[in-house]
């Protein structure tokens, strides 16, 4: 190799290490919003768990309400009716309102076994209500805690990248602009990796067994020379 692309290679292998780990942690980087997005997406799952639970214990209620006011209504009819048992004139009159009374008081003992049923119901669904509040509690604790982590993880790694980004300039400015440049092109576009070592024939980076006389340029080491299957920079180890 002429000693200018030679030079320029191993000035980017150096680079391409670093490279290569800072294209890690970006990609780490990347995760870390997603991550917390889906951590949200679950806790709001809980939230809308415990929002369905009220509204079945909201129900319950307002038909216990209901139930008893109709009671109430009945127990009245049953009083009234009571009243004028004494103020019916005929046998025919008093025995149709003594059944009347009975059927009223039949319906009010039905009502009261469907409050009863309906008490049972709500005091069940209370505690649903409170296990599912006691939950979302916990969840809400853990999504916090693991926000934090996240949130830290993300400091160290954008610091990390930095620290890194310095490392990588006193290798890359060492390189000749139009070989930096085409460097920086081809590690954007294939994840972190610009370089491939020649394996034998082959492109070491995407495994194509490459024409000789592409080999023959490279080892004359004139120009820099890219893989005509995956564009990355080819090189071989001396
Ligand atoms: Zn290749």
């Amino acid at each position: 190799m002429a000693p200018q692309v030679k030079d320029n290679i191993t000035a980017l292998k150096k680079a391409q290490e670093i490279d290569r780990e800072i294209y890690l942690a970006q990609e780490q980087l990347k995760e870390i919003p997603e991550e917390i997005a889906r951590l949200k997406q679950e806790l709001e799952v809980e939230k809308g768990h415990l929002k369905e639970l009220d509204g079945v214990l909201k129900k319950l209620q307002l038909a216990q309400k209901q139930k008893e006011g109709e009671l109430a209504q009945k127990e009245a009819n049953v009083k009234k009716l009571d009243g004028q048992l004494s103020q019916v004139k005929t046998n025919k009159e008093y025995s149709a309102l003594q059944q009347e009374i009975a059927s009223l008081k039949a319906d009010n003992s039905l009502l009261e076994e469907e409050i009863i049923r309906l008490l049972d119901e709500i005091e069940a669904a209370h505690e649903e209500v409170r296990k599912e509040s006691e939950r979302l509690k916990q969840c809400e604790k853990e999504f916090s805690g693991k926000e934090a982590q996240l949130s830290q993880k993300q400091k160290e790694l954008q610091g990390n990248a930095e620290k890194l980004k310095s490392e990588r300039e006193q290798f890359v400015s060492q390189v000749l602009p139009e070989i930096r440049s085409l460097y920086e092109t081809v590690i954007q576009k294939k994840s972190g990796i610009a370089l491939a070592k020649v394996n034998g024939e082959n492109c070491g980076a995407c495994q194509i067994k490459l024409r000789p006389q592409l080999v023959n340029e490279i080892l004359m080491g004139q120009n820099v020379v890219l893989c005509e299957s995956c564009s990355r920079i080819l090189y071989v180890e001396e």
